[in-house]
């Protein structure tokens, strides 16, 4: 977990490693991974500050090399909402908002369901043996 003054702190020194990315940028970037460890990130936050090719901090939260052998490298990434995906999957504030109550009792309808399938496969099967004893 990484408060922001924890955030601003790294902003600040990864500023002085990098001057060309700027304040805002890298407070987003490290806001991006507020729930990850301190360490990983700040070590994975200056791996990407060490590769000049990289042009922003943007990359941070993305799962990559600069993750290197930390102990956020090691956890799987969670699974995204497919419609947002800032937000997890089964825990997406968007689609949560949206969702509406089940109809009552519809619990009830999986049985009935279930015993219409059987009935249409024992009809079918029925027909086959209607058709088999001709
Ligand atoms: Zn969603």
């Amino acid at each position: 977990m990484i408060s922001k003054v924890d955030a601003q702190a790294l902003a600040n020194f990864t500023q002085r490693v990098r001057d060309d990315w700027d304040y805002p940028g890298l407070m987003t970037a490290i806001g991006k991974c507020q729930t990850y460890d301190y360490a990983a990130t700040a070590a994975a936050l200056l791996r990407l500050a060490g590769d000049r090719s990289i042009r922003t901090p943007a990359l941070l939260c993305e799962p990559g090399p600069h993750w290197g052998q930390t102990s956020q490298a090691a956890q799987k990434a969670p699974v995204m909402c497919p419609e947002h995906d800032y937000e997890k999957a089964g825990a997406c504030r968007h689609c949560e908002r949206k969702a509406v109550p089940p109809p009552p009792g519809w619990r009830d309808a999986i049985p009935a369901a279930q015993q219409q399938e059987r009935n249409r496969k024992q009809t079918e099967l029925e027909e086959l043996a209607d058709q088999w004893n001709r």
